[in-house]
């Protein structure tokens, strides 16, 4: 696994988290998740893209441009990708459909694009309110969009579960609430360490261990389903609970992932 830094942004730390300071600044990331498995190239979120200030000028309410703000540069995965030389890209899975996550779909226009069939609807529904997804990011006829299906059984408290290879390496679960078809994966790399993709449902990890939920107003703009969403949060405090080993990852924790490292380096 590698984590591909597309941009980032500073912001306070009171905004993102419940007691967080109104006067810290913390880094925010805007990375996409690159999993290897053998030959097969999965990537978990795709980052800010090459049309993103387009897509931002078009789409991005402007009541809402003070709080949602990206730096440059944007250096896309597509570009740090191809530069690498690592393709193909065999399937794009994105932790929800929110604009800084979804940005990069388009430069990757050969490349299927996973989630649940209840982000599909938010999908479906870009531009009309309903769950916050970009039609100028999302809703291209030409995107390949399939359905992520979870089968039921539990695994690790959750009660659905996809073994996207058969070897329990990259297990996706169903986070629903930040978004009605919100995605998280579980990834174990070479050396056996595991990781958490949470994606938005928690922004910084180390609010996580103390319980802490987004900054109320925060979480009142961007969680579909607040209730639900803190729900998921109480799942995920109670898996690391039980796995003092496992390290979760937020989409836009730049302190967790600081210490990981960044594309083209691999996370140990
Ligand atoms: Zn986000």
């Amino acid at each position: 696994m590698s984590i591909i830094r597309t941009a980032s942004s500073t912001t306070l730390e009171g905004l993102l988290f419940s007691g967080g300071s109104m006067t810290t600044k913390v880094k925010a990331n805007f990375s996409a998740f690159l999993i290897k498995h053998g030959e097969d190239i999965l990537l978990f979120d795709t980052g800010l893209g090459s049309h993103v200030s387009q897509q931002y000028e078009q789409d991005m309410p402007f009541w809402a441009r003070p709080l949602f703000k990206y730096d440059e540069p944007v250096v896309t995965a597509r570009s740090q990708l191809d530069k690498e030389g690592v393709s193909p890209v065999g399937n794009i899975i994105i932790s929800h459909s929110h604009w800084d996550h979804a940005s990069g779909i388009s430069d990757f226009p050969e490349v299927t694009v996973r989630a649940p069939a209840s982000e599909l609807e938010v999908i479906r529904h870009a531009g009309d309110g309903f769950g916050g997804a970009w039609p100028s990011q999302v809703s291209s006829p030409s995107i390949k969009w399939k359905s992520l299906d979870f089968k039921p059984g539990p695994y690790e408290g959750f009660d659905a579960s996809l073994d996207w290879f058969g070897d329990g390496s990259v297990v996706l679960v169903p986070l629903y609430g930040h978004t009605p078809g919100s995605v998280g994966v579980f990834v174990t790399v070479d050396s056996k360490r595991r990781y958490f993709l949470v994606g938005d449902t928690v922004w910084r990890a180390a609010a996580l261990k103390e319980g802490r939920p987004k900054f109320w107003a925060a979480s009142l703009l961007v969680d579909h389903d607040r209730e639900k969403t803190q729900q998921v949060v109480e799942q995920i405090r109670a898996v690391v609970k039980r796995n003092a080993d496992l390290t979760v990852v937020p989409s836009h924790d730049a302190a967790v992932q600081d210490a990981l490292g960044y594309f083209p380096d691999w996370v140990k």
